[in-house]
């Protein structure tokens, strides 16, 4: 369908909560509004501090622990 697609070019969704926004004039795209802006940032900022935690070497054996062979 080309129309539709015109009419999702001119008219993009938020891809938080995939509301048809306005494109032109808005300071929050690619999200229809701050609100949506807000929840991104947050999971993104939540997904990142998880994974920086599970980053932290909790798993590596000790310094006097030699590494154990496989058998
Ligand atoms: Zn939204």
């Amino acid at each position: 369908m080309p129309s539709d697609e015109a009419a999702t070019r001119r008219r993009p969704r938020c891809p938080r909560c995939g509301s048809v926004m306005a494109w032109e004039g808005n300071p929050h795209r690619p999200f229809c509004g701050l609100t949506c802006r807000l929840i991104d940032l947050g999971s993104w900022l939540d997904e990142r501090y998880r994974v920086a935690g599970d980053t932290l070497p909790e798993e590596f054996p000790s310094d006097d622990r030699p590494p154990r062979a496989a058998d």
